[in-house]
């Protein structure tokens, strides 16, 4: 016998533990069926994604061009485990993903997720310094900014620094550098917007100068720091990164979960700067967001430093069950087709300049203090008070009331705190933007006004 509704919604509340959700005030919403943009939930209501699923739907729900990939794949094999073994498929996403990523990167672990794909960076760098050719078996340290998501396992909890996720966590947790984010929104005192990247560059250099000898890698979400709020950097401060970390040997980890796969304008956020990290990760948009799959893209000089005999043990001992799962794989190649059948990167940018006009007319509204945008990325920071930009207590869920609201017009968001959050697919038109945008912002002016 099928379950009845209130049964599915009891359970909902009951039985399934939602990530980052208070359960004892959970509201089911039950998402049933999904067309391009738009989500259907159980009664049939229509809204539109207006946070791509959390940030990973690139092309739309059901893309035929995904579903028959998919299909088709499930017509020869769903699993096979890719310890000792492999498969077409995941193999040709390999060559794709080498081929498209930035020049010097020429090897690809697969994992299931973006907490995954950042974990695997870490325990590469520290192992590879311990078994190069000219070992440095000091370097056990890592640097990391402010505020920075790289997800929630423990070791990138670990170089996490969003103190109202991580904080709980700190007995756990391994050493780490940390350098305050470089948030173009809130430079620091006296420091005028032009000179933000050299001050926070310089800062860096410090901690590199003193401490490079126990630094085995410095990790970074390039350009837009997701988690944080979608706190972007200034231009110039991910070259500079580079430039220092290379200089005084430390391996840079760019975590492209969230940046990743066309968000920002090109395919990689790195690509922006004209950046080679030593680590690429890549989850989230993958998969189109369809499935759970997660790569960790490195150099020759790592991959070679685990070369030898078996004996040596320099094997990455390190490995997901499903990592490489081909129907995931079938999911990234047919999302990387559609990328170049319906040229998405260049139809952004009107829609990237559209969400600029929405944005800059929010701004004016009386309870914003900031908006900040890169690419595909838009976010509205609320303010209890918009000259002192003093921020609302956490605890009243502005973020989360003017959601509601904007869902009672056919709009899902979900608010990071007091900021909201307008990441919709990219395949988004112009129209359903100007939807997601109207509704946004007579959520944020309820919002303001309770
Ligand atoms: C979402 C996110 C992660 C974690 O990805 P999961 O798939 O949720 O584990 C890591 N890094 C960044 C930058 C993210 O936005």
């Amino acid at each position: 016998m099928q379950p009845t509704r209130r049964e599915l919604e009891h359970w909902d509340r009951t039985l399934v533990w939602h990530a980052f959700t208070q359960m004892a005030e959970h509201e089911p919403l039950l998402l049933e069926r999904g067309e391009g943009c738009t989500l259907i939930d159980i009664d049939g209501n229509r809204y539109l994604d207006g946070v791509s699923s959390l940030w990973c739907n690139i092309h739309g729900h059901r893309h035929p061009r995904i579903d028959a990939a998919i299909r088709a794949q499930l017509d020869r094999v769903a699993h096979v485990t890719n310890l000792g073994s492999s498969n077409s498929t995941t193999i040709k996403l390999a060559r794709r993903l080498v081929d498209l990523a930035p020049g010097g990167i020429g090897h690809v672990f697969f994992s299931d997720d973006g907490a995954t794909a950042v974990e695997v960076a870490l325990k590469m760098a520290f192992q590879y310094w311990r078994q190069r050719e000219d070992p440095r078996p000091g370097k056990t340290a890592y640097v990391a900014l402010g505020d920075a998501y790289h997800g929630d396992t423990l070791g990138s909890v670990s170089v996490g620094g969003v103190e109202r996720f991580h904080a709980m966590f700190e007995p756990l947790l391994f050493e780490v550098l940390r350098l305050p984010a470089p948030d173009a929104a809130r430079p620091p005192e006296g420091v005028a917007a032009e000179n933000l990247a050299a001050h926070h560059l310089a800062k860096l250099e410090d901690v590199l100068r003193e401490h490079h000898g126990r630094i085995a890698a410095m990790v970074i979400e390039p350009f837009v720091q997701a988690a944080a709020g979608m706190l972007v950097h200034p231009p110039g401060y991910l070259r500079g990164v580079r430039d220092l970390t290379r200089r005084y040997g430390v391996l840079l980890i760019a975590d492209e979960v969230a940046v990743g796969m066309g968000r920002t304008g090109t395919m990689f956020a790195c690509e922006r700067e004209g950046v080679v990290p030593d680590f690429l990760c890549l989850a989230k948009g993958l998969t189109g967001g369809y499935l759970p799959l997660a790569a960790t893209l490195t150099t020759d000089e790592v991959w070679n430093a685990f070369l030898g005999d078996y004996s040596e043990g320099k094997t990455f001992f390190h490995g997901h069950t499903y990592g490489g799962n081909p129907l995931g794989a079938a999911a990234a190649l047919a999302t990387l087709d559609v990328f170049d059948e319906e040229r998405t990167l260049e139809h952004l940018p009107p829609k990237i300049d559209r969400l600029a006009e929405h944005l800059r007319r929010m701004a004016r509204l009386p309870h914003v203090g900031f908006v900040r945008q890169c690419g595909m990325i838009g976010a509205v920071e609320l303010v209890r008070d918009k000259a002192t930009k003093e921020p609302y207590p956490w605890a009243e869920k502005r973020g989360l009331r003017a959601c509601d609201h904007a869902r009672t017009l056919g709009v899902l968001l979900r608010p990071l705190g007091n900021v909201l959050v307008l990441m919709p697919p990219l395949a988004v038109t112009l129209d359903e933007l100007d939807c997601i945008c109207t509704a946004a912002k007579a959520g944020i002016e309820k919002a303001g006004f309770f």
